[in-house]
C-alpha cells in the first residue's frame, strides 16, 4: 500500500496552488488502486450481473454458433457443383430448418432447401439465397457467377471459440454482455464486490428537503446530485446526512465514515477560511492535500487518505475527496476528478469519457492557465453532420439550472484562450453521465 509519505511525495511535484486538472487526474489515479476487500469478489446470477464489474475472464465453454449454419434462407449444396457451367441446375432433396437438421446424404445434382440458422447439412458448404434463383417445382436453377463457394455459411466457433475469453476481467457488463453470457449458456459470473462511498454536505446555512427554510438558510442540493451520480456508477452509498461547521460534527462524520465506506466524499467547507480548519483535522486523521485546482468551476478540493483509528495509519482508511461546496463545482469536480477514481477503486478497467468535437457557435472568453467546464447544449440539425454548441447563459458556479437546461460539459483546455464563433471545442455528452 502507498505510505503517506509517498502521498506527500507524489504531490510535491507540483504546485498546490495551481494543479492543471490533469496532474490533479494523475495523481488521483495513481491513488485509486481496487482494494482487496473487494478483488475478493462474490458470485452473482446473470440479471444481477449487469453493471456490475467482472471479476475473472469469462472463458467461452462452447463454440458459438455451435455448428455451422445458414446466414440466409436459400438452398444449400456442394460449393464443387459451381464448377459445372454458367448456371447449375440442382434437385431439391429435401428442407433443413432452425432446430429441425436435414441429416440424409446428398448425391451430385442435389440440394437442400435451409433457412436462415439451421444447420448446413453434411457435404454442403454454401447456400445460395433464395432470391438469386428460380424454382420449378422441386428443381432450382441459378447462375453460378451469383455466389462463390462457401458463401452465406456461418463457421461454428466464429462468434466465439470455445476456450477463448468472451468477456476480460475488469468489464462493466453491459446489455450486450448479458446476452453473450446466455448464449454460452453461463448462468452465473464471479464480479467484484461493489466499492461503499459514504457521502455528506457540509454548513451551517443547510437545510434538509421537508424543513423549512429560514433566512440565509438553503436546501442542501449537493447529496442528491451526489447520490444519484453514485448510483449511474453503481457503488453501495451511505448518506451521512448535513454536518455542522463546527471540528467535533466534521470529525465525528469524517471517523464513522472512514469506517463505513472504502472512500469518503464530503461537499463544502474546503474553501479559504475553511479550509484552515478542516486542515488541521484532516492532517490529523489522515494524509490529506489541499489543492487548488486550475479548473473551474471547482477550484478547491482536499484529496487524500483518511483512517479511523486514534492516529493516521490504524484502524480502517479511506480515499477522501473534499468537494467544493458550489453545486455545479460538485458535479464537475465529481466527474472529471472523482468518477475515475471509484471506477478503478471498483476493479473497472479505464473507462475514458466520451470526447466529442463540436463547433462554438458564439464566442467564449477564456482564461489560458486553468480548465474551464461550461455547461453547453450540443445540437446536430445541419445537413453537414457536424455538432454545434452553445452555452446555457451564466456559468456562475452555483447555478444548477445550467446543469439541468445543459446537454453537456464543454471542455475548454489548459492552455487555451478566448473561443471565437465557429472554433472547434470539446464537448463531454451528459448522455449516460448525469
Ligand atoms: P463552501 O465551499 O462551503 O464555502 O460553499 C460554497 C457555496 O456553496 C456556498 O454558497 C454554499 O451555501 C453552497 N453550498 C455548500 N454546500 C451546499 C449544498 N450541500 N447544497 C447546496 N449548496 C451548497
Ligand atoms: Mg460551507
Amino acid at each position: 500500500m502507498t505510505t503517506s509519505k509517498e502521498f506527500s511525495a507524489c504531490v510535491a511535484h507540483y504546485d498546490p496552488n495551481a494543479l492543471p486538472v490533469t496532474a490533479a487526474q494523475d495523481i488521483v489515479r495513481q491513488w485509486a488502486v481496487p482494494r482487496t476487500r473487494n478483488a475478493q469478489g462474490e458470485r452473482v446470477g446473470l440479471v444481477d450481473a449487469l453493471g456490475r464489474v467482472l471479476a475473472e475472464d469469462v472463458i467461452s465453454p462452447i463454440d458459438v454458433p455451435a455448428f455451422d449454419n445458414s446466414a440466409m434462407d436459400g438452398y444449400a449444396f456442394a460449393g464443387a457443383e459451381l464448377a459445372g457451367g454458367a448456371t447449375l441446375d440442382l434437385a431439391v432433396a429435401g428442407t433443413a430448418l432452425a432446430g429441425k437438421p436435414f441429416d440424409a446424404a446428398l448425391h451430385a445434382g442435389q440440394c437442400v432447401r435451409i433457412m436462415t440458422g439451421a444447420l448446413i447439412p453434411p457435404g454442403c458448404d454454401t447456400v445460395v439465397p433464395q432470391e438469386l434463383v428460380t424454382r420449378e417445382g422441386d428443381a432450382i436453377r441459378f447462375s453460378t457467377a451469383a455466389i462463390r463457394a462457401g458463401q452465406n455459411r456461418r463457421l461454428s466457433g466464429e462468434d466465439l471459440a470455445q476456450g477463448k475469453p468472451a468477456l476480460i476481467a475488469g468489464r462493466i457488463v453491459r446489455a450486450s454482455d448479458l446476452g453473450l453470457l446466455a448464449s454460452l449458456g453461463i448462468g452465473e459470473v464471479a464480479v467484484h464486490k461493489r466499492l461503499t462511498v459514504a457521502f455528506f454536505s457540509t454548513g451551517d446555512e443547510l437545510r434538509s428537503v421537508g424543513e423549512p427554510l429560514s433566512p440565509g438558510s438553503l436546501y442542501d442540493s449537493n447529496r442528491y446530485t451526489l447520490f444519484a451520480m453514485l448510483k449511474r456508477l453503481n457503488v453501495e452509498t451511505v448518506d451521512l446526512g448535513i454536518v455542522r461547521d463546527d471540528r467535533a460534527s466534521l470529525e465525528k462524520a469524517l471517523r464513522e465514515a472512514t469506517e463505513r465506506a472504502d472512500v469518503v466524499i464530503s461537499s463544502g467547507g474546503v474553501s479559504v477560511g475553511d479550509a484552515d480548519f478542516t486542515r488541521e483535522l484532516m492532517n490529523s486523521l489522515g494524509d490529506v492535500a489541499f489543492w487548488k485546482i486550475a479548473m473551474r468551476p471547482g477550484r478547491p478540493l482536499a484529496f487524500g487518505r483518511l483512517w479511523s483509528g486514534e492516529r493516521a495509519g490504524t484502524g480502517e482508511s479511506a480515499l477522501f475527496f473534499g468537494l467544493p461546496g458550489n453545486p455545479v463545482a460538485v458535479m464537475a469536480t465529481f466527474y472529471f476528478i472523482v468518477r475515475e477514481a471509484l471506477l478503478a477503486m471498483s476493479g473497472a478497467t479505464r473507462q475514458p469519457l466520451t470526447a466529442i468535437r463540436a463547433n462554438s457557435v458564439e464566442p467564449m472568453k477564456k482564461r489560458a492557465g486553468r480548465t474551464e467546464f461550461q455547461r453547453g447544449i450540443a445540437t446536430r440539425d445541419g445537413d453537414d453532420g457536424r455538432w454545434r454548441v452553445v452555452t446555457t447563459g451564466p456559468q456562475g458556479s452555483g447555478v444548477l439550472s445550467s446543469m439541468s437546461e445543459a446537454n453537456c460539459f464543454i471542455v475548454l483546455e489548459h492552455a487555451r484562450g478566448d473561443i471565437d464563433a465557429g472554433d472547434e471545442v470539446e464537448i463531454v455528452p451528459f448522455d449516460g453521465l448525469i
